[in-house]
C-alpha cells in the first residue's frame, strides 16, 4: 500500500481514537440466542434485533436440509438476468398478503431497499421530506437520489408541514422510520398521513424495527395505528424480528413494476438465496401461527421498564428498543463496561451515532429473554446508573 496512503489512514484513525469514537468489531462465538460467548466468556445478550428468537428458531434450523435440497444455497444471478425463483414470487405475495398490499417485492437487504426507494423515487422532480433521526439508509439514498432534500425535526409533524407547504416541487415523497432505531420511539403517522393527503405527497415508512412487533400480529407500523391503507409503501426487513435476512416493500403493483424497471439496487444486486426465500416463509409462518408471541415480547418490556421504574429512572417505550440514556460519553462507556464484566452485553452508544450529549446504552428486548433475565439486567442497570450518575450530567 503506497505509505502516504496508509499513513493518512492510520492518522484518521488515531483521530478516532482520541476523540474515544473507535470501533472494533467482536467474535461472537455462538449463534444469535440470548447466551453467546465472546472468547471464552457468558454473556446474556441485551443488543440483539432478533426479538421473536427466530434467528435461532430449532423449527426453521430442522427445515434446512429440506430447502437446501430443493432449492440450494445461492441464486446465482440478479433477479433480471436468472436469480429469480418461484421462491422468490411466493415471498413477495406471501408478504403482501401478510400486510394487505397489493403486491410486494424483496431486496437483498434494508438498507439496500431504502437505497432503492429514495434515489428510485427521488428525481430532481422530487422533494424527499425525511425525518432527521432517519435510518443511514434512508440519508444515503437521499444523498444518492437527485432530488431536492428537507430534513423535518424529528417526530415533529409541525415542521414537517412548515417545509412541504413551501415547497414547489412537482412530487413530494414522505419518508420515515416506523420505529426509530436509537431511541424505539413510533413515528407520529396519523399526523403524517393527514399532512401526505392535504399536500399531495406519498408516504414511505420503513418498518426494519416494527415487522414482527409492532400491530396486529406483528404488521407493522401501519398496522398499529390502523392506516395501513394510506401508507404507500411499507418498507420492512427480514433481518431483525423475522430472524433470516434480506428486506420488502409492500405497495401498489404499478411501484413494484416501476421498480424492476428502475431501481438499481435491485436491479444489479444478485437475488437473495432461495434457501433464506424459503426459510423468510417459513419464520412468517410461525408468525402467523402463533402471534401471541407479539405480546409475549410486549410483556417483557414492561417488565424491564417496571423495574427501572421501581429505582426511579424512567424509561418508556413501547417497543423492544429500550435507550437508557446517559448523557456523558465516558459514563456511558463505563457503564457498558461494567455491565459486560458482570456478563451483560448491552450496547453503549454514543456520537455520531446518536447527537452529542445523548449517548445511551441500547437495551434490546427479546420473546426468548426469560422474566428473571429481563429484570437482572434492569436491576444491574439501576445499580450501575446510582453508582455511577447517570442522569445525563
Ligand atoms: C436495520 C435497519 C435497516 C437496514 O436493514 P438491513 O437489512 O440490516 O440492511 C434499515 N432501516 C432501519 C430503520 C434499520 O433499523
Amino acid at each position: 500500500m503506497a505509505d502516504d496512503f496508509r499513513a493518512d489512514l492510520e492518522g484518521e484513525l488515531e483521530s478516532i481514537k482520541r476523540r474515544g469514537r473507535y470501533r472494533f468489531l467482536r467474535d461472537i462465538g455462538t449463534p444469535a440466542r440470548v447466551e453467546i460467548t465472546i472468547g471464552d466468556k457468558k454473556y446474556l445478550n441485551f443488543s440483539s434485533n432478533d426479538y421473536l428468537g427466530f434467528a435461532t428458531s430449532d423449527q426453521l434450523i430442522d427445515s434446512l436440509g429440506a430447502i437446501g435440497e430443493k432449492w440450494g444455497i445461492g441464486s446465482g444471478a440478479s433477479r433480471l438476468i436468472c436469480g429469480n425463483m418461484e421462491v422468490h414470487g411466493d415471498l413477495e405475495r406471501r408478504i403482501a398478503a401478510f400486510k394487505g398490499t397489493e403486491s410486494g417485492l424483496v431486496f437483498s437487504s434494508g438498507y439496500m431497499a431504502n437505497l432503492g426507494i429514495v434515489s428510485t423515487l427521488g428525481t430532481p422532480r422530487t422533494t424527499v421530506f425525511s425525518d432527521e433521526l432517519n435510518h443511514a439508509s434512508i440519508i444515503d439514498g437521499c444523498r444518492l437520489s437527485r432530488a431536492r432534500v428537507k430534513v423535518y425535526r424529528h417526530a415533529d409533524p409541525g415542521h414537517l408541514e412548515e417545509l412541504i407547504s413551501t415547497d414547489d416541487g412537482e412530487r413530494k415523497l414522505i419518508i420515515t422510520d416506523g420505529v426509530f432505531s436509537m431511541d424505539g420511539d413510533i413515528a407520529p403517522l396519523p399526523d403524517l398521513c393527514y399532512l401526505k393527503e392535504k399536500y399531495g405527497a406519498i408516504l414511505v415508512v420503513d418498518d426494519a424495527h416494527a415487522t414482527g412487533v409492532l400491530g396486529s400480529g406483528g404488521r407493522g407500523t401501519a398496522s398499529h395505528f390502523g392506516l395501513s391503507d394510506k401508507v404507500d409503501i411499507q418498507m420492512g426487513t427480514f433481518s431483525k424480528a423475522i430472524g433470516t435476512y434480506g428486506a420488502f416493500i409492500c405497495c401498489d403493483a404499478v411501484v413494484r413494476d416501476y421498480f424492476i424497471n428502475r431501481c438499481r439496487p435491485l436491479i444489479f444486486n444478485t437475488a437473495i438465496p432461495p434457501l433464506i426465500a424459503a426459510l423468510t416463509i417459513r419464520a412468517l409462518d410461525m408468525l402467523e401461527e402463533d402471534p401471541q408471541i407479539v405480546d409475549i415480547l410486549r410483556g417483557k418490556v414492561k417488565r424491564f421498564t417496571a423495574v427501572l421504574a421501581n429505582h426511579g429512572v424512567d424509561v418508556q417505550s413501547e417497543t423492544p428498543i429500550i435507550p437508557v440514556i446517559i448523557g456523558s460519553d465516558e459514563r456511558t462507556l463505563k457503564i457498558s463496561e461494567a455491565l459486560l464484566r458482570e456478563g451483560y452485553f448491552v450496547y453503549g452508544v454514543r456520537p455520531p451515532t446518536v447527537p452529542e450529549g445523548t449517548a445511551r446504552l441500547r437495551v434490546t428486548l427479546s420473546a426468548a429473554h426469560r422474566d428473571d433475565q429481563v429484570e437482572g439486567c434492569a436491576e444491574k442497570i439501576a445499580g450501575l446508573m446510582a453508582a455511577l450518575g447517570g442522569d445525563g450530567a
